[in-house]
């Protein structure tokens, strides 16, 4: 039932010019199901060249028709939920529920920025003089780049495409290796809305070959990245040296601040879905849990016991909660972080190892008494991993909180309105949700500060960085 995965170009679905393609693999099982293609020279300058035409088309239909080819979109998406999340499920692993919620909210985000594509206002300056005209007019930025990765392969290029082609603009997606098929049903959800050739266009190879020749590329104005800070910051680089505007979605390190009087139970439930969701590989996943002394011994027994109560297995077995890591190397990675952690003195109150030695699974993992200098306290773990520490008074939590260099999601649970509102303002994030889970809907902005990177891709804002401010002063 997987589908055959191929490029999209030019209005076609096609092979690489070279023919090479790579395994997928289905990670609740370790066997191949399926080959993506692998782009070449030869295919990305006819992407670039048919992303340069489709421009030129795109740009000039109309905000009110873009939105109609945009809501026919979303509305595809919508009918092809089941058939696309069976796929996503079978590359990727998540729980078929969570792949069907992320489908469906894929088209919502569609629906929104349709309607965003008809608000791109500009503005009319006060002249100095009588008959003059001062115009500010919102234009499309140009064809753009975007790259995405495997852990939601429909929510971060959903973002990215329906933003720029709201504004106007034409992209190339390079979409995830790992997970192609369900990306392409994205894109196949579009076209048969009506996209014209060039708008949209599909391509999947070595990340770094279509990053080091699509950034610097002429035809290429704006690019997008979700990835891994490491990766961001190089690709960031790039765009720098050749003057591309960029937006920068990467890696977290998100504080879950509980303090003496939150309500436990709540913080528990909350933050035990949130955590364990998509088996912990979402940047915005909490990931250090940082508890108040009185409320520590409550938080690790209750939260341990909703750990041990997990039901891991493979994702299209609806009784299953979380389901296997996306591939190998997310694995080895939580192997190397609890032995880390271990070493360095911390405790595993619950997990901790692969299940079994089939397919990547991996135990919802507990740690306590993991010293700050422990690797997991300062990198990433992207997988099912909870380090909870214990924190003294409110200036400790926020020194802690804003120790490391991200900055993207953060965490917080108290029954007072004023740590609340103090806490929202003294964490170094670019999102903050407190006493419950209110992040990523498609009208509020998404993005981080510091290392976690720049622009927003939800809300009004995300938009913005597909368009140029052009003024026009007339006599
Ligand atoms: P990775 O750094 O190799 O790749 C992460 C993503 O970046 C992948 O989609 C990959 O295709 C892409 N990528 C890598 N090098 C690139 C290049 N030179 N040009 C363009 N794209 C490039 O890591 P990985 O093993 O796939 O994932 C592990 C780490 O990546 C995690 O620890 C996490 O921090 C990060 N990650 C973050 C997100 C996110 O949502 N922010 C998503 C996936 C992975």
């Amino acid at each position: 039932m997987y589908p055959e995965i191929q490029l999209h170009i030019d209005g076609h679905w096609c092979k690489s010019a070279s023919g090479q393609d790579l395994a997928v693999l289905n990670p609740a099982t370790g066997e191949r199901i399926g080959a993506v293609p692998h782009a070449g020279t030869a295919d990305l300058e006819r992407a670039a060249a048919s992303a340069a035409k489709g421009f030129q088309r795109w740009s000039k239909v109309p905000a009110f028709e873009r939105y109609k080819v945009m809501r026919k979109a979303a509305d595809n998406l919508r009918a092809r939920v089941d058939e696309i999340a069976a796929i996503l499920t079978v590359e990727q692993g998540k729980p078929i529920a969570e792949a069907k919620m992320e489908v469906a909210a894929g088209a919502d985000v569609i629906d929104w920025f349709a309607e965003e594509a008809r608000r791109t206002y500009g503005r009319v300056i006060p002249p100095r003089a009588e008959g003059i005209y001062q115009l500010v007019i919102k234009e499309p930025v140009g064809p753009c780049a975007a790259f995405t990765p495997w852990n939601f392969p429909i929510n971060q290029a959903v973002r990215k495409i329906s933003a720029a082609i709201a504004a106007g603009c034409s992209v190339i997606l390079k979409g995830p290796e790992e997970t192609p098929g369900s990306c392409a049903g994205l894109v196949q959800a579009y076209l048969d809305a009506g996209l014209p050739p060039g708008v949209l266009q599909l391509v999947f190879g070595t990340p770094s070959e279509i990053s080091e020749y699509l950034i610097p590329h002429p035809v290429i104005r704006k690019i997008s990245f979700t990835g891994s800070t490491s990766v961001g910051k190089h690709l960031a680089m790039l765009a720098g040296q050749h003057m591309k505007r960029a937006t920068m979605e990467l890696g977290g390190h998100a504080p879950a601040i509980v303090f003496d009087d939150a309500d436990i139970d709540v913080a528990v439930k909350i933050l035990s879905g949130q955590k364990f969701r998509n088996a912990g590989q979402v940047c915005t996943s909490p990931t250090r849990f940082l508890v108040q002394e009185k409320a520590y011994d409550q938080f690790v027994s209750k939260f341990t016991a909703a750990a041990s109560g997990i039901k891991v297995g493979d994702g299209m077995d609806p009784g299953t909660h979380m389901g296997p890591l996306a591939h190998e190397r997310r694995l080895d990675a939580m192997e190397r972080f609890v032995s880390d952690a271990v070493q360095n003195g911390a405790k595993v109150q619950t997990g901790g190892r692969r299940v079994g030695n089939k397919g990547y699974f991996f135990e919802p993992t507990v740690l306590t008494d993991v010293p700050l200098t422990a690797r997991i306290m300062n990198e990433e773990p992207f997988g099912p991993l909870a380090p909870i520490t214990r924190f003294k008074d409110f200036d400790e939590v926020v020194g802690e909180a804003n120790r490391l260099p991200y900055g993207l999601a953060a965490f917080a649970y108290t029954r007072s309105a004023r740590t609340a509102a103090a806490i929202g303002a003294a964490v170094e994030s670019g999102m903050v949700s407190i006493n419950h889970n209110g992040l990523a809907l498609p009208e509020v902005p998404f993005g981080g500060v510091k290392d976690s990177g720049y622009g927003s891709e939800g809300g009004s804002e995300a938009i913005e960085s597909y368009l140029n401010t052009k003024f026009v002063s007339q006599a």
